[in-house]
């Protein structure tokens, strides 16, 4: 199964991936993660990509394409893939279509996490991620067993450089303007599910599984 995971910032979208990987065992593909990882070991894409992040601003079209295009050829995408944070843009949901054409494959579904705007901010500044693993909690709505120390493998919590008030206003802005369209554009295909996000973490659970179980 092909699924895209689409909605806000902050929607929930890396904490229902989670779950779903574990209980579906398919591939993982989040894009923020893998630029993260890319700045953080300072590689040339990493420094070019690190400007934009910062800045609340998307990474340019043909650098994320790539990276999913490469990382959809990796072996263990055979059986499907989760994508989390992209397509972003229009241009990215076409490269997608045509990439996915190229190896003979399709989507399943995208499922859509709805959250106004208000929640999407209380969640994002009071975001924790552990620096280990990448496992996200957050201090009132989803706090970890013990104070900044992650539940599954004890590695220290911190927060995102780009979880501050003014960077999560901008990436919201950006979220209106170019990926908002997406919703349109996957409704077109017959491939939307949207779920209410302002709901428990588990009912959305719940919720999620029930659509891809009909697939
Ligand atoms: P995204 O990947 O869409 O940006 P995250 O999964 O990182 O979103 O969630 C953003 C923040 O909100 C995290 O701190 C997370 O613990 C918290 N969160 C996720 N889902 C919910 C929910 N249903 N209710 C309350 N807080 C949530
Ligand atoms: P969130 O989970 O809060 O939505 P992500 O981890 O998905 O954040 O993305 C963090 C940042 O990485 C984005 O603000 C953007 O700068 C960059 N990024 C991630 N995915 C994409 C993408 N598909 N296209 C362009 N930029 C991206
Ligand atoms: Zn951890």
């Amino acid at each position: 199964m092909l699924i895209i995971l689409l909605g806000p910032p902050g929607a929930g979208k890396g904490t229902q991936a989670e779950f779903l990987v574990q209980k579906y065992g398919s591939a993982y593909i989040s894009t923020g993660e893998i630029l993260r990882s890319a700045v953080k070991k300072g590689t040339a894409m990493g420094k070019q990509a690190k400007q934009y992040m910062d800045q609340g601003q998307l990474v340019p079209d043909e650098v994320v394409v790539g990276i999913v295009q490469e990382r959809l050829l990796e072996p263990d995408c055979g059986q499907g893939a989760l994508l989390d944070g992209f397509p972003r843009t229009v241009v990215q949901a076409r490269s997608l279509d045509r990439v996915l054409g190229e190896m003979n494959s399709r989507l399943d579904a995208v499922v859509h996490i709805a959250v106004e705007e208000e929640e999407l901010i209380a969640r994002l500044t009071g975001r924790r991620v552990c620096r280990d693993c990448g496992a996200t909690y957050h201090v009132k709505f989803n706090p970890p067993k013990v104070r900044n120390i992650c539940d599954q493998c004890g590695g220290e919590l911190s927060q995102r450089d780009d979880d501050s008030l003014a960077t999560v206003t901008e990436r919201l802005l950006v979220y209106k303007k170019q990926t908002e369209p997406l919703i349109e554009y996957y409704q077109k295909r017959n491939l939307l599910y949207t779920i209410d996000g302002n709901q428990e973490i588990g009912a959305i659970s719940t919720q999620i599984i029930t659509v891809l179980d009909q697939l």
